[in-house]
């Protein structure tokens, strides 16, 4: 692990303490998620839902799990074998790939990459090929075909598929999702797909989120995994889940059980509670972060940024060559200071820093008051 250093997200973070910066680094909330959760989490440290629960998740929220991605996506998964329940995305990710592979396998992802991506292939003894995304003639943000075909071999093992996409904001659409499945299919291997952005593909994308796992041939060879943090709002709580074939959850929760063993009994019943919530929460969560990501496209664009319109997730990227920017790392580093805001370099999501060199990333996950603040300040920049 010696060259994994510190998260960008906590070394962002701590400098906008000390600062005293508009944090748009880290991607978290700075509103809380539903009350009727929040309610039941409450209720049911009262209850003395406080000891071990059991390894895979409580039923209830295995059942709550199975019956959202039925509803939204039409997924089956019997919640006795085919969820499990872990600590954030983040643990399910890790189990995946420990589980899945043996040392020297290749892991296919696309650059840029959420981090712990890296940490946990390494992990494993495994090695990741990265495939590069890059803005095209539109703005929008693409792979070419061919790195995709020529990243599959005989160690290819599984597929690491983020969509919609952190940091980029990009929703794979169906046809870049049908290449992913027949590459999968051809060289059978595994996919591991983290959703954790689900319910955040906005209603201008292409088309909205489609799970891989809907594909043809897709879900028997598919994990999916995706957490409560961003749903919800409530990214301190690290409730997420994966689900599969009963033989690649199992694989997964021997990992788990020694990672973590289980997870915070008294929140497990209050994401079960979330995830029944009616439709129009889902509705409404997704329109208010549009009308956010809106909001902060307009003022770092009247601040003198290029920025790359995301089609999901909390995030929007910005080309900083306009602003006489030339290293997304010196000038967010610098950005507290000149500005009093924080930003986070794409490029140290990238295996090749060159192709992300001059992109950032603000978070829009914040009340408009403070994305406000945040513009106020950005124009001023000298
Ligand atoms: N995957 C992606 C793409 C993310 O942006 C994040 C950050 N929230 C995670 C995984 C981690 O999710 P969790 O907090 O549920 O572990
Ligand atoms: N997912 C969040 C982001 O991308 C941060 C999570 C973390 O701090 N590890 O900003």
């Amino acid at each position: 692990m010696r060259p994994f250093g510190t998260t960008i997200f906590a070394e962002m973070s701590a400098l906008a303490v000390r600062t005293g910066a508009v944090n748009l680094g880290q991607g978290f909330p700075d509103t809380d998620g539903p009350p009727e959760m929040l309610a039941a989490a409450a209720a049911a440290l009262a209850a003395g839902r406080n000891q071990y629960p059991p390894g895979p998740g409580i039923p209830e929220l295995r059942a709550a799990v199975a019956a959202h991605q039925r509803r939204f996506w039409g997924l089956e998964y019997d919640p006795d074998g085919e969820v499990v329940v872990t600590a954030g995305a983040t643990e399910a990710v890790a189990a995946a790939i420990l589980a899945l592979c043996e040392p020297g396998d290749e892991v296919i992802c696309f650059e840029p990459y959420y981090d712990s991506y890296a940490a946990s292939i390494a992990l494993a003894g495994a090695v990741r090929r990265p495939v590069t995304l890059r803005p095209d003639s539109d703005g929008r943000y693409a792979f070419d075909p061919d790195d995709l075909r020529a990243a599959f071999g005989a160690r290819t093992r599984l597929v690491l598929l983020n969509s919609p996409h952190n940091p980029t904001g990009k929703v794979f659409t169906p046809d870049e999702l049908a290449l992913v499945a027949e590459l999968c299919q051809e060289h059978d291997t595994y996919a591991v797909t983290d959703e954790v952005y689900e319910h955040l593909a906005f209603t201008d994308a292409p088309s909205g989120h489609v799970p891989l796992a809907t594909l043809p041939g897709m879900r028997e060879r598919t994990l999916r995994i995706s957490s409560a943090g961003k749903t919800f709002s409530c990214t301190g709580w690290k409730v997420g889940w994966a689900s599969g074939p009963a033989a690649l959850v199992s694989a997964l929760l021997r990992v788990k059980q020694f990672l973590t063993f289980v997870n915070a009994a008294p929140l497990q019943p209050a994401v079960a509670v979330a995830l029944a919530l009616p439709d129009d929460y889902f509705t409404a969560f997704r329109a208010d972060l549009q009308a956010r990501r809106d909001q902060l496209i307009d003022g770092l664009t009247a601040a003198g940024f290029d920025v790359l319109v995301p089609e999901g997730t909390y995030f929007v990227t910005a080309d900083i060559t306009a602003l006489d920017g030339s290293d997304g790392v010196d000038f967010c580093r610098a950005l507290p200071e000149r500005s009093g805001v924080v930003a986070v370099p794409t490029q140290v999501f990238y295996d090749d820093p060159e192709a992300g060199r001059r992109l950032i990333r603000f978070a829009f996950c914040k009340r408009p008051e403070v994305l406000a603040e945040a513009v106020t300040r950005l124009r001023r920049l000298p």
